[in-house]
C-alpha cells in the first residue's frame, strides 16, 4: 500500500555537536501532501461564544477520530530514532542513564522569569549562563522563555553537563557540555497529518456542542466562519441542528499535537443541509466552496452594521417620523452612535459622495450588474471616498451621523437593483465568483473524497438516530 514516507533528520547522537539546522520533516501520504504546520491564526469571532441561545435538548454527540493509516501500516513504517522521551544523555558524558535520571533538576518557568533567573534558581551562576549562551544560535530560544516551559538540567561536581528545554510539544532544545564549552541542538519531532472527524447535535450553543464533540476552539471558529454567510450563529440555531466536520490533526509519535484545518464540513440548520469544502488551488490560494464549486461567500454582506442595531425596516407605508405623513421607507435604519464605522456591503466603486437633501452626507456605491448600495446621514466619509474610487467588501467607507433629515444618529441603508429600491434584508444576494473552470478537475480530485466521508457520516448518523427515536 501507500505506506508512510517519513523523511526525518533526527540528528544522531554522534553528530550532535554539529551546529546543524533544526531537523525538518516532510510527509506525504495518499494523494495529498501536508506541511508540518498549516495553521493561520484566525481572528476571534466573539459572537460565536456569545449568546447562542440556551436551548435544552438531550445531547447526542458522536465523535470518531480515525487515522488514515491503519495500524499494520504504522507498524511497518520505518523505524525512526525518537528524540523523546527525555532524558537521553550521550555516552560522552560518561554517566550512566539511571544515575543521570535522578540527577536531573527540573524548573518550571514562572511569568516574567528570565533565563538568568531560572538558572540561578537551579543553582547555576552567571558564568555558566554566559557559556550556555555562547553555544550558538540555537541556544537563543533560552532568551525567549515562556511561562510554563520546563527547563531540565543535570550537573556533575557542580558543573552543568546538560540542559534541556521543551520549547513546545514539537521542539526541544538540548544543550550539552562539550570539550571546550557547550553545544546546542534543536530537535524537532517528525509530525504526521491525519484526518479526523467529529459530529454533533446542537443542544445549547454551537460552542458547547462542538466542544463536547471534541472540537477545539479553533475549529469551532473555523466552522462558524465557513458557514457564516448562510447561518447567523447568534440567531438561527435551533435544537436539533447538526454538524459534521472532517479536519486535519497534527500528530507526533502517534500523539495528537494540535488540530489543523477543516477540510470539509456539513451543517444542518432548520433541516437545511449546507456543505463546504476547503480548496487549495495549484498556486496555493485557499478558499472555501460548496462541493459543486460555487462560492460560500455572497457578493454582498447583508448588513453594513451589526444586525442588532436595526431600528426601522423597509416599509412602503411608513408614517414618517418628521413629516408625520405616509412616506415609504426605502431602506433599513441602523441606530448607532455618531462615529460608528460603516462597512460597505460589497465590492464596487464610489458613484456618489457628497450632500443630497434629506440624505445629508451620502455615499452611493456601484457594484456592477445593476446593483447599487446607498449609505445616508453620515457624519463624515472615510478618506479618499471620491467618485470612481474602488472599495472592497467590509471596508470602512464612512461613519454614522445625523446629517440631513434625521431624528438622531443612525445609518440609512438602501439596496438598489436596476434603479429600484429593494428591502436589503430580504433581497436575494448574488453569490461571489465561483471556482474558475480551469481548476474544476483539480478541485474535484482534492475534495471528492471528503464529500464521500461527509456522506458516510450522514448515513451513520441516520443509523444512530433511528433507535433513539424508537425509545
Ligand atoms: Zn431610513
Amino acid at each position: 500500500m501507500t505506506g508512510i514516507t517519513e523523511v526525518s533528520t533526527i540528528i544522531s547522537r554522534r553528530s550532535r555537536r554539529l551546529q546543524s539546522a533544526p531537523a525538518s520533516v516532510g510527509i506525504s501520504r495518499g494523494h495529498g501532501t501536508t506541511s508540518p504546520d498549516p495553521s493561520p491564526a484566525r481572528h476571534l469571532l466573539p459572537w460565536v461564544f456569545g449568546s447562542c441561545m440556551a436551548l435544552m435538548v438531550a445531547m447526542l454527540v458522536a465523535r470518531t477520530a480515525e487515522s488514515l493509516a491503519s495500524i499494520p501500516e504504522r507498524l511497518n513504517a520505518p523505524a525512526v530514532e525518537r528524540p523523546y522521551p527525555l532524558p537521553e544523555i550521550e555516552a560522552a558524558t560518561g554517566v550512566a542513564l539511571e544515575q543521570l535520571d535522578e540527577a536531573w533538576l527540573e524548573h518550571r518557568i514562572r511569568p516574567g522569569e528570565s533565563f538568568f533567573q531560572a538558572m540561578r534558581a537551579m543553582g547555576f551562576g552567571p558564568g555558566t549562563v554566559q557559556s550556555v549562551m555562547d553555544a550558538g544560535q540555537q541556544a537563543r530560544s533560552l532568551l525567549d522563555l515562556k511561562p510554563g516551559q520546563v527547563l531540565r538540567a543535570s550537573a556533575a561536581d557542580g558543573e552543568l553537563m546538560a540542559l534541556d528545554l521543551e520549547i513546545d510539544p514539537l521542539n526541544k532544545l538540548e544543550v550539552r557540555r562539550d570539550f571546550d564549552g557547550y553545544s546546542a541542538l534543536l530537535h524537532t519531532r517528525p509530525t504526521q497529518t491525519v484526518q479526523a472527524q467529529a459530529a454533533g447535535v446542537i443542544n445549547s450553543s454551537l460552542y458547547m456542542s462542538a466542544q463536547q464533540a471534541g472540537l477545539s476552539d479553533r475549529l469551532v471558529l473555523e466552522l462558524a466562519e465557513m458557514f457564516g454567510w448562510d447561518i447567523d450563529f447568534t440567531q438561527d440555531l435551533q435544537p436539533g441542528d447538526r454538524f459534521a466536520v472532517i479536519y486535519n490533526e497534527l500528530t507526533a509519535d502517534g500523539e495528537k499535537v494540535r488540530d489543523g484545518d477543516i477540510l470539509a464540513a456539513e451543517f444542518v440548520n432548520k433541516g437545511k443541509v449546507l456543505r463546504a469544502v476547503r480548496y487549495t488551488d495549484p498556486d496555493g490560494r485557499v478558499a472555501v466552496y460548496k462541493p459543486d464549486g460555487s462560492s460560500m461567500r455572497k457578493a454582498f454582506s447583508r448588513n453594513p452594521l451589526p444586525v442588532t442595531r436595526i431600528t426601522s425596516r423597509f416599509n412602503p407605508n411608513r408614517l414618517h417620523p418628521i413629516f408625520k405623513t405616509v412616506r415609504p421607507h426605502r431602506g433599513v435604519d441602523y441606530g448607532a452612535a455618531t462615529g460608528t464605522p460603516v462597512q460597505v456591503t460589497g465590492d464596487g466603486q464610489v458613484a456618489f459622495a457628497g450632500r443630497q437633501g434629506g440624505y445629508g452626507n451620502v455615499l452611493i456605491i456601484d457594484h456592477g450588474r445593476g446593483n447599487r448600495t446607498l449609505y445616508a446621514h453620515l457624519s463624515r466619509f472615510a478618506p479618499n471616498m471620491r467618485v470612481g474610487q474602488r472599495v472592497n467588501q467590509g471596508q470602512v467607507i464612512g461613519y454614522v451621523g445625523s446629517t440631513g433629515w434625521a431624528t438622531g444618529p443612525h445609518l440609512h441603508y438602501e439596496f438598489q437593483v436596476n434603479g429600484q429600491t429593494k428591502d436589503p434584508l430580504t433581497v436575494a444576494l448574488p453569490n461571489a465568483q465561483p471556482l474558475p473552470d480551469a481548476y474544476r478537475r483539480h478541485f474535484l480530485t482534492q475534495t471528492s473524497g471528503w464529500v464521500a466521508k461527509l456522506d458516510a457520516l450522514a448515513t451513520r448518523r441516520v443509523a444512530q438516530t433511528d433507535p433513539a427515536q424508537a425509545q
